[in-house]
């Protein structure tokens, strides 16, 4: 708990630098064996980019520092809630542990909430607000796109090897080759 209340409090601290700066109230770090290994602000106002979200740019920051695009055995302390985005970015990453110290309905008077955006998602596709459609075009050789890539691991290495050796490689900074 002393932990977490520490982390949590570093990341509230880069939230509240951030509005100092005229950014969103939002920040994150993530930390890997009891230790802050990147953080990260909501940029998405000085850079014009969508997806700037704090918890992205921490996690982006941390697979660069790692070396790699797995996350597993890391945690993520937030700010503020996650939104759908960067809790998806997350999962998808390895991050094993979400923490954040504002919820939703903190952020409901503020405008600051993605509450509504995470029962929209839960929906059928045909339901959502934004309009999603499933146009199943392929190439007229009649060769399927994922058995393609499936071919060019296959002839290479397994994938699931590939993607160890790729791994591998980035985690070492100072192999020469
Ligand atoms: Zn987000």
């Amino acid at each position: 708990m002393k932990n977490t209340a520490r982390f949590l409090s570093e990341a509230i601290d880069l939230a509240r630098a951030n509005i100092a700066r005229g950014g969103r109230p939002f920040g994150a770090v993530v930390v890997k064996d009891g230790d802050v290994i990147a953080n990260g602000v909501n940029e998405i106002l000085a850079t014009n980019d969508p997806t700037a979200h704090a918890e992205m740019t921490a996690i982006r920051a941390a697979s660069q520092a790692l070396g790699s695009p797995n996350l597993q055995g890391c945690a993520v302390y937030a700010s503020g809630n996650p939104c759908p985005m960067c809790m998806a970015a997350m999962r998808l990453s390895g991050v094993e542990r979400v923490v954040y110290a504002y919820s939703n309905d903190d952020g409901e008077p503020y405008g600051l909430s993605t509450a509504a955006i995470y029962a929209d998602l839960a929906k059928p596709f045909d339901e959502q607000l934004m309009k999603i459609e499933y146009v199943p075009l392929r190439p007229e050789s009649g060769s399927h796109l994922y058995a393609e890539w499936k071919a060019a691991n296959a002839s290479n290495r397994p994938a699931a090897a590939l993607g160890m050796q790729v791994v591998a490689d980035r985690c070492s900074p100072r192999r020469q080759r």
